[in-house]
């Protein structure tokens, strides 16, 4: 953990320990079978709610079994079973473009390796570290917009991109927390600290938030 002084150390902890309370089953709303799955269906949800992109894979994961039948697949044809995700010309060209590097480069599967992940096309950091975490079990801290948006606003990281937010998250929350704390704050940043109005008055965590406080 980042050298923070006790009372900052105290007040994440007691933010861990409301989300928990709150969202004890917190886990991804995407769908998936294997690592393989979890990755298409992480590149499909890029600007696509993760029910848009449930009913996608439940029909295109019974066509495409694997990323053989990606490697191999027609883009055009791809194309048109992913069309409701949207941004669907990249992400068919992503997907196809990874499944072929790994078949050829990992013997068909998905590399547990943040280095070697974000080496494949439409896999970013966010990607990468969604596959660590839910797919091998690896402590990782994967920065979406509502992760974003949460940790700024309860101060956490006051970073102005993904990386930084990140690089905040890892250094000040402690490892055994990082998977589960990602889900926790999208669960947050859903249902009550959104975008547009965070209902900060029905909020467990007002009392630890700095947002909050700023408008108190
Ligand atoms: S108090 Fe408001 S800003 Fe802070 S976490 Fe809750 S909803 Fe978000």
């Amino acid at each position: 953990m980042k050298e923070i002084c006790d009372g900052e150390k105290e007040r994440i902890l007691k933010i861990l320990a409301l989300l928990e309370k709150h969202y004890p089953n917190a886990t991804t709303a995407l769908r998936y079978e294997n690592p393989f799955q979890l990755m298409v269906a992480t590149i499909l949800s890029a600007q696509c709610t993760d029910k848009r992109v449930n009913q996608v894979t439940e029909r295109l994961f019974k066509k495409y079994k694997g990323p053989e039948d990606f490697a191999t697949a027609e883009p055009r044809g791809l194309e048109e079973e992913i069309k409701e995700c949207g941004l669907f010309r990249n992400k068919s060209k992503n997907i196809i473009e990874a499944s072929r590097i790994i078949l050829e480069k990992y013997g068909g599967r998905v590399p547990d390796e943040f280095e070697e992940l974000i080496k494949l096309p439409g896999v970013g950091r966010k990607t990468a570290n969604v596959i660590l975490a839910n797919a091998f079990g690896k402590p990782a801290f994967a920065v979406d917009t509502h992760v974003f948006r949460v940790a700024r606003r309860l101060g956490i990281s006051d970073g102005k991109d993904p990386l930084k937010v990140e690089e905040d998250l890892t250094s000040k929350v402690p490892k055994e927390y990082w998977i589960k704390a990602h889900h926790w704050l999208i669960n947050h940043g859903r249902r009550i600290c959104t975008a547009r109005k965070p209902n900060c008055e029905n909020c467990f965590l007002k009392d630890f938030c700095r947002f909050y406080e700023s408008r108190s």
